[in-house]
């Protein structure tokens, strides 16, 4: 049977921040033995953050995989070959291929979707090749169907396994992996798994991501929501319980956006290892 796949998502400090900010959120999640860590990268594209340093200082510092998160919208082919050189010189061989949003203003240039960055991708060489997908579908698609079928060319030119975008409905992530297989899709996808940890930033998740609040979450917030620490535990605990009944059905593994947050990270660990088989 194939192993359950757990792995991180961290963001990258700013560069005028410093990379030293992330050292000590990485030593307590390297700590966890994720199989990979995924690092994010700002809307602009890996060349303008510290993607690349900080993938590099994952493999380097804790011999953990690192995924580099590369978007498209609106650079050139240019840009993305020279990100591409610089993550092969450092030994970085894996990439989540990503659209990016369309910022404002934005034109979309030599890359109008992921699929194109993807054939780069595979045509540059040497790279393993991760792909985004929808539960709950992206919000530029006409039909669900559509995603589907996206799903399936990302796959067809080159991707080999795909990241979910979260979501707080098992049923909305099991109700597209059905989908996904019968579109004929066979890689691994996991599901992207983001505790709520206080009500500010579910706001601002729900505005990026799309993702709809059911009845019992939505309880849960409200009924915390003077109580920082009561809702940071049972943030979590929702996710626990959702991740559980996911690993019942049998999944292929769960990506925890980790928001650069040890202590949170390693509370769900702790919450769903016994089902992870860990
Ligand atoms: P696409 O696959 O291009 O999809 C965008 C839309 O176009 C969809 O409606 C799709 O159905 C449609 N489409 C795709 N291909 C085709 C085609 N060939 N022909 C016609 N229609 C097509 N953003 C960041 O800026 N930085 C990050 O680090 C980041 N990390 C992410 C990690 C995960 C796990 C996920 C799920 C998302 C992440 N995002 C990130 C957000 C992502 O950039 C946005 O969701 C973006 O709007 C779409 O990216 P995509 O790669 O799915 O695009």
């Amino acid at each position: 049977m194939a192993k359950t796949i757990f792995s991180l998502e961290v963001f990258p400090p700013k560069r005028d921040d410093g990379i030293e900010n992330i050292y000590a959120p990485l030593r307590g999640l390297c700590a966890i033995n994720p199989d990979f860590i995924s690092v994010t990268c700002s809307a602009g594209g890996s060349a303008e953050g510290l993607t690349v340093e900080v993938c590099d200082y994952i493999r380097r510092e804790y011999d953990v995989p690192a995924v580099a998160h590369l978007t498209c919208a609106g650079s050139d082919r240019a840009t993305i070959k020279r990100t591409l050189s610089d993550l092969r010189t450092r030994g970085i061989d894996q990439i989540l291929a990503l659209r990016g949003d369309l910022a404002e203003g934005r034109t979309l240039t030599d890359y109008r979707h992921a699929t194109d960055l993807i054939s780069d991708v595979v045509s540059f060489g040497g790279f393993s090749v991760m792909a985004a997908c929808y539960p709950e579908g992206h919000k530029e698609s006409a039909r669900f169907s559509d995603d589907l079928d996206v799903m399936k060319r990302k796959e067809d030119l080159g991707a080999t396994h795909f990241l979910s975008q979260l979501f707080f409905d098992e049923r909305d992530f099991l109700h597209m992996l059905e989908g996904a297989r019968k579109h004929g899709v066979t890689s691994p996808i996991e599901a992207g798994i983001m505790p709520v940890t206080n009500a500010k930033q579910i706001v601002r998740m729900v505005q990026l991501s799309g993702a709809k609040i059911p009845e019992g979450l939505a309880k849960r917030i409200a009924r915390y929501e003077y109580d920082p620490e009561g809702m940071r535990r049972a943030g979590i605990e929702y996710v626990v319980e959702m991740s559980r009944r996911l690993l019942a059905e049998g999944v292929d593994g769960l990506h925890l956006y980790a928001m650069n947050n040890a202590d949170t990270a390693k509370a769900f660990f702790e919450g769903v290892r016994t089902e992870l088989g860990r």
